[in-house]
């Protein structure tokens, strides 16, 4: 599969851009060519042309956490069956996570991880550099050679580990702020949890004997970080916030101007602690599935703009890791074929945000997070044919064994989702159509 020179013309009819007024838009050379009522008037008679009528036109969906598991567990995912459940999940731009084998930490991994995403041509892949050697925590890692790669790395993240030492964290954020860059952090204090926690700590985990994580040990790191953020005038990024107290520290250091972002999982926002009451390690996610009340406030918190972003923390898992007794599984879940899904009946079915208010959550906003410049512009003439269509009232039941990704630890599966991804374009070429992909154009 390669991306080809130039792209057919096409012209997308009828769709509400971002859920607004439904306008034609012209493409044409990867380019957004044309938007209104002339658009089709000056269309060639052999543009491809896509009936949109009832559908709405999003700018290409960018997911700031994708675990893409390549290289090193190719069993589990490639950076190949990644970027297809991207495509078909309705992105055209993921940031994939540093924790491979070997680690990306050095220039070579990451244009190794770039490249191959740009070969396989689905979807913009950008590598996250990790902060640290190894994600050891101990010394940090080469982050100025990786940004001065071929992958031009901004964002940085231990993911799956906390950056736990506030020197090296104040380091790393001093050292990234040179050239725009920012720290992702999965705020977990190790030292408040220990090895052997898998779950919320709570009536939930105590009724089940399993060791849970408090949430101050989350709160007590986002505080920290973000104190380091202004103290170094420094910019963090709070991966994955799942505390309705983490929330509200966010919105305090915002409130101060602190540079700070935050992002919520899909999952965070309907799946809560309850579902462990079987012991199903599905349910198993680091940090871990919280009660209602902390699921209410995320909501409320992306809803309102104190949390930036959806990100999926996309984590699969090949079986031999993810089916065991709960307390032994893998911890993670997948996320990019349902994250719009997810987001839609959760968020905009519920009233509680507007297509526009996804468009900025899940577009513009992370793009503008990792600096992806061709990303996130949203729908205008000029800009880059990075194109999602949603089918709004579309009703889904999901079906794990249809996946693109090669993992099939799937907490969606046999529950009913409502709005469903329908055509992907990445600088004007169709990517993927109703679940399939479209292979390149030779
Ligand atoms: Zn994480």
């Amino acid at each position: 599969m390669s991306t080809t020179a130039t792209t057919p013309e096409i012209l997308i009819l009828g769709a509400a851009i971002e859920g607004g007024k439904a306008a034609d838009v012209r493409v044409v050379d990867g380019t957004i060519a044309e938007i209104g009522p002339d658009a089709a008037a000056s269309a060639t008679s052999d543009a491809h042309r896509i009936e949109a009528d009832g559908l709405v036109l999003l700018p290409g969906l960018v997911d700031l956490h994708t675990h893409l598991r390549e290289p090193g567990r190719e069993d589990a995912e490639t950076i190949e069956s990644g970027s297809q459940a991207a495509a078909v999940g309705g992105f055209t731009a993921v940031l994939a996570m540093a924790n491979t084998t070997p680690v990306a930490d050095t220039a070579e991994i990451v244009e190794r991880v770039h490249d191959i995403g740009r070969r396989v041509g689905l979807v913009d892949v950008q590598p996250v550099g990790a902060v640290s050697k190894g994600l050891a925590g101990e010394e940090l890692a080469e982050l100025g050679l990786m940004h001065r790669s071929r992958a031009r790395v901004k964002v940085f993240s231990d993911d799956g580990r906390c950056v736990a030492d506030s020197r090296l964290m104040r380091r790393a954020l001093e050292y990234v702020r040179a050239f725009g860059g920012v720290v992702s952090q999965h705020a977990q204090d190790p030292g408040l949890a220990g090895t052997s926690a898998c779950c919320h700590e709570g009536e939930v985990s105590g009724r089940l004997g399993l060791p849970g994580w408090p949430s101050v040990a989350e709160e007590s790191i986002i505080a920290r970080d973000v104190h380091l953020a202004q103290h170094t005038s420094s910019r963090v990024h709070v991966a994955h916030v799942t505390t309705a107290g983490g929330v509200d520290v966010v919105r305090w250091a915002k409130a101060r101007g602190i540079s700070v972002t935050a992002e919520v999982t899909p999952h965070h926002l309907m799946l809560t602690t309850d579902l462990l009451a079987e012991y199903d390690p599905v349910y198993k996610v680091n940090p871990p599935l919280r009660p209602d009340e902390d699921v209410t406030a995320l909501r409320e918190a992306l809803a309102d703009g104190t949390i930036d972003a959806v990100a999926t923390d996309h984590a699969p898992h090949a079986a031999q890791d993810k089916d065991h007794a709960f307390a032994d599984a893998a911890f993670g879940v997948l996320g990019l074929e349902t994250a719009l899904p997810v987001v839609s009946t959760t968020m905009v079915a519920s009233g509680a945000m507007t297509w526009a208010d996804v468009s900025a959550a899940m577009s513009a906003r992370p793009a503008r997070i990792a600096g992806l410049d061709s990303h996130g512009q949203g729908i205008a003439g000029g800009a880059p044919a990075n194109l999602t269509l949603i089918d709004p009232t579309r009703k889904v039941i999901v079906d794990r064994s249809t996946s693109k990704s090669l993992s099939r630890n799937n907490p969606w599966h046999g529950r009913e989702l409502v709005g469903a991804v329908t055509t992907t374009m990445l600088r004007g070429r169709l990517t993927a159509v109703d679940g399939a992909i479209v292979e390149a154009l030779a």
